[in-house]
Formats: structure tokens, sequence, C-alpha cells
């Protein structure tokens, strides 16, 4: 069978995430379960052991060492950690803007490998045959995607734009893990997982205002804004309200 990612003829894995493990963090319960809800009948939820994943569609190489690569390197961006150089080390600043929006900036970011990251969460969504990601069509973008993470190239910061927000909690959708949702023109895609928005945009220079201020570009800088009450809640209506009926929680 033919990896979705190398497109060579090997053997495919039983299991590939779609959404890493570590980002499920704070999800599982004490007996490492994931509830599953159908918001339709709210009441009967399901316990999985694991998160969403596809089989055959990634080789192991691809998925251990291409992917694994981007994953650890994400990991500790995330939850800190001492695989990384003490020169490499991330380091996490707070800062508060004049219209009082608290955000955290993380400096000293390895551009490529936490853009690829990113992006392979998306791509990962678009060649999965869950039902959790069909909203997620890349169309002829996905090509280029594919090339990006294989040949370990991020390309400019206008092109594939990726920009992150917190959504504070206080309400229902705190801390969930939703399908993720594409804009009406096919080059916007949000992914709500665990109180962070990933927002991505496939058209270059997108020109929206939450890229401008929280996209990934090459200066090794990445800040994060953490919206709360009102602000928070327009951005998750206007991503998500009424557009999905499955979440895990
Ligand atoms: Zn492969």
């Amino acid at each position: 069978m033919k990896c979705s990612l190398c497109n060579q003829e090997k053997k495919l894995l039983k299991r590939s995430h779609i959404i890493p493990d570590f980002m499920y963090e704070g999800l599982f319960n004490e007996n490492h379960f994931l509830k599953f809800v159908n918001l339709n009948k709210p009441k009967i939820p399901s316990y999985r052991p694991n998160g969403i994943y596809d089989k055959d569609i990634l080789c192991a190489y691809c998925d251990n060492e291409v992917i694994g690569k981007l994953e650890n390197y994400a990991r500790t961006i995330t939850f800190g950690g001492s695989n990384l150089k003490s020169h490499e080390m991330p380091k996490f600043l707070k800062r508060k803007s004049s219209d009082g929006i608290e955000s955290v900036i993380i400096e000293n970011v390895d551009y490529t490998s936490y853009k690829l990251f990113l992006l392979s969460v998306l791509w990962r969504a678009h060649i999965s045959k869950h039902s959790f990601f069909s909203n997620i069509h890349l169309g002829a973008k996905a090509e280029q995607v594919r090339a990006m993470i294989l040949d370990n190239n991020a390309g400019d910061e206008n092109a594939f734009e990726v920009s992150i927000i917190f959504l504070s909690p206080s309400e229902a959708y705190s801390k969930i893990i939703a399908p993720p949702t594409i804009s009406q023109d096919g080059s916007r895609f949000a992914f709500l997982i665990n109180q962070a928005l990933y927002l991505f945009s496939t058209a270059k220079d997108s020109n929206l205002a939450l890229f401008k201020k929280g996209r990934i570009a090459k200066d090794s800088r990445v800040e994060i804004m953490n919206l709360e009450g009102k602000q928070a809640r327009q951005i998750f209506e206007k991503y998500f309200k009424g557009k999905f009926s499955s979440v895990v929680e």
C-alpha cells in the first residue's frame, strides 16, 4: 500500500494519530479514557482509550521519524522539557496590551519545526477517513503541504499562515476537542483543541486580523493572545457555533 506522505509502497501502520496524544492532555480521565460525546445524545457518551486515529495512511518512517520529530519539538514548546539543548529552549513571557488583552509570547521558536508540526495536523486531518475530520479538504493545496512536511520546508511566513489563540474557560467549550471546521470559501480552517484555537489559511496573505498578530513568523517569536469572556465567545461562535454534533471532552 502507498504511504500518503512519502508516496512509496510500504507496509502501513495500523494506528496513526491525527491529533497527537499530547494535545489531548487533561482530557484523559483517571483510567486514561477519553469521553466522546454526541451532542444530540449528550447523556450517553462513549469512552475510548485512544484519541482519533486512522489505519493504513502512513508508513512507520513517516509517522515516527518525519512527523514524530515535529511532534517532539511541539511537545517541548507546549510543556517544556529537556529534549532541547539550552540554546534551543523556548522562552515564555507574558504581556498585556494597551487594550487589556493578555498574551503569552514564546521566543526562540524554531519556525520550521513548529509551523510544520501544526501544518501536519491540518494535513493529517485532510487525509484522515475519520468522520470527525470530514470537513477538512485541502484540495489542490494538499500536495504542497505534503511536500513541505516531507522536505522539512516551512516556506514563507505569508504562505499557509498559522495562528494560535487561547480561548479562556468559563464556557462549555473550555476543555474540548471539536471537529475542525472550514470557511465557506474553503481557504481557512479552525481547530479547537483543549482551549487553544488553531487557525490556518491556505490563501496567500490572508489579511485576517487574527493572523496579523498571532501568526507564526520567521522572527522565532510566537504571540498567543488569551481571549476571555465576550471576545472568546465571539470567536468561538464565528468558527464553531452550530457546526459540530460531537466532541471529545
Ligand atoms: Zn511514508
